[in-house]
């Protein structure tokens, strides 16, 4: 079936629904129920014992700090938390896991009623609903390939058996696959904010289930969902739901009927293929863990975590855009990670003018990054340079031409800010009557400018000094510059 055949007008007919569920490993040293270490990358089947290997008569222990993490993501994402929530078992035979069950909660979830604010093409924010986030355990995994005899047999490593996870499901409110690309960038922003998980795609620490479905424009009631699995990153994720987007609206318009089951995303053929049928809830024979009590939420636990809730993404854009004067966009680049937005509020506060140093480090500095392909953390300018520059300006002891040349030498020597500056000390001409001489030559040769100043357009300023500046090689005191334009132009 090729799903790229179906016109505008047909696709215009119908409304995409979409919910997501995200599994997010949680950065606790050890795993949910044993002491053994919670490690990426540790020589296979090296990090497990008696609880994770499932022998018989061991007997799990909750981890704290696992439950602080997974009450701090609830917290973070607006969810109400259960004071009472039940460890549940659900069932199911996969080789990667040898207890037969994972350790998960059904009907009474840590938390639950959630919401986060997600921004939209036009400008606005959109309030995605969280159902619930539940604590659980991860399984192993099956390696098929990378052993010598790999083309017969299927190895397994268990270490990840045990880890601690937080699923995230979220309400059907989401309407097209950008909305879920943003949904899933604000929720990895915001665990990364709270340092509860490095959300590291690659090695498995975040990922996505997306279900999806589609009803004719004005209908209330949802069409049947398809669940696609085994989504690696937020782009795929996108695609694939626009591939399944248009593969189930074919299916409807050719007559036939969605079925519910559980699709695979094929990323080299950008195409989804049918998996299962979906497994209903009593497939699992979901009953209370038998091994462990209640969790019990107490509100001085709860009260004592919403304290560790650092300053989340969306509150600390808006208030750096009114500290800062900034625009949404700046906003969002400086906010880019938690701790990059850290290193720039520590160093503007020290500067005379915040603004000016948010403008040079994403404008001088991020320009010249991005055109080289580095990142941030190899920027031979550091912040420190970036306020002594910013200051420099201000005070008018440089021009900002005089600034770009500083910050080219920086680059070319990659040297900081500080040392370039100390060696090339930018001669500056701070004689007022040789300034005055430029101004009368780019004057005395702008006879219409002049006229338009005189006349009120008092903006033409700027263009004066633009010229001298540029007479002067960039060397001109830009303070004195002003001022001595405005008086020549006055008088
Ligand atoms: P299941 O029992 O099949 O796991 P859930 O009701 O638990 O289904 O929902 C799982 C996810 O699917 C949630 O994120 C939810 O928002 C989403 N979802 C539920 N119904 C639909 C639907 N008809 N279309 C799209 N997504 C849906
Ligand atoms: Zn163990
Ligand atoms: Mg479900």
């Amino acid at each position: 079936m090729s799903a790229a055949a179906l016109s505008p007008e047909v696709l215009a007919k119908y409304e995409p629904v979409i919910g997501l569920e995200v599994h997010v490993q949680l950065l606790t040293a050890s795993k949910a129920f044993c002491g053994c270490a919670n490690h990426f990358g540790s020589a296979p089947n090296s990090n497990v014992c008696p609880v994770c290997l499932a022998l018989p008569g061991a007997l799990p222990v909750l981890n704290a700090k696992a439950v602080e993490f997974a009450t701090l993501a609830a917290l973070a994402i607006n969810c109400q938390v259960r004071e009472r929530s039940i460890f549940a078992r659900k069932n199911y035979f996969y080789p990667d896991l040898p207890k037969g069950y994972q350790i998960s909660q059904f009907d009474k979830p840590l938390a639950e009623h959630g919401w986060i604010d997600v921004p939209t093409a036009d400008g606005t924010t959109k309030r995605i609903g969280i159902t619930r986030l539940h604590m659980e355990e991860d399984a192993g995994k099956s390696i098929h390939d990378g052993f010598v005899d790999s083309a017969n047999h299927t190895s397994l490593d268990l270490n990840r058996c045990g880890t601690p996870l937080a699923e995230i499901v979220s309400e059907p409110d989401i309407r097209t696959p950008d909305e879920a690309f943003e949904y899933l960038v604000r929720l990895k922003e915001i665990l990364l904010y709270c340092g509860v998980s490095d959300c590291n795609m690659e090695e498995g620490s975040l990922r996505c289930d997306a279900n999806v479905s589609v009803r004719p424009k004005g209908q209330e009631k949802f069409g049947t969902k398809a669940e696609v699995k085994n989504v690696n990153s937020f782009r795929f994720v996108r695609a694939a739901l626009e591939y399944e987007i248009e593969r189930q609206i074919e299916v409807i318009e050719s007559g036939g009927r969605v079925t519910q089951e559980s699709r695979l995303w094929n990323a080299a053929e950008g195409r989804t293929y049918s998996m299962r049928s979906k497994e209903q809830a009593h497939d699992y024979r979901y009953f209370p863990e038998p091994d462990l009590p209640p969790l019990l939420i107490s509100p001085e636990f709860l009260a004592e975590t919403r304290k560790k809730l650092p300053e989340l993404p969306e509150t600390r854009r808006a208030r750096m855009i009114a500290e800062y004067e900034l625009t949404s966009r700046d906003a969002f680049a400086l906010t880019a990670t938690r701790e990059f937005a850290d290193r720039f509020e520590a160093a503007a506060k020290t500067a005379k003018n915040p603004h000016r140093v948010a403008n040079l480090l994403l404008s001088e500095l991020g320009g010249r990054l991005k055109a080289l392909g580095l990142e941030q953390e190899q920027s031979p300018v550091s912040m420190a340079g970036i306020v002594l520059a910013a200051d420099l300006l201000d005070e008018g002891k440089i021009s900002s031409k005089q600034l770009k040349q500083l910050f080219d030498l920086c680059f070319e020597k990659n040297e900081d800010f500080a040392a370039v500056y100390e060696r090339e000390k930018p001669e500056q001409i701070t004689d007022s009557s040789a300034i005055e001489a430029l101004i009368d030559q780019v004057i005395e040769a702008n006879p219409k400018q002049v006229e338009q100043y005189r006349a009120g357009k008092k903006t033409v300023a700027g263009f004066f000094v633009g010229q001298v500046m540029k007479a002067s090689k960039g060397q001109a005191n830009p303070a004195l510059l002003n001022e001595l334009v405005t008086k020549k132009l006055e008088g």
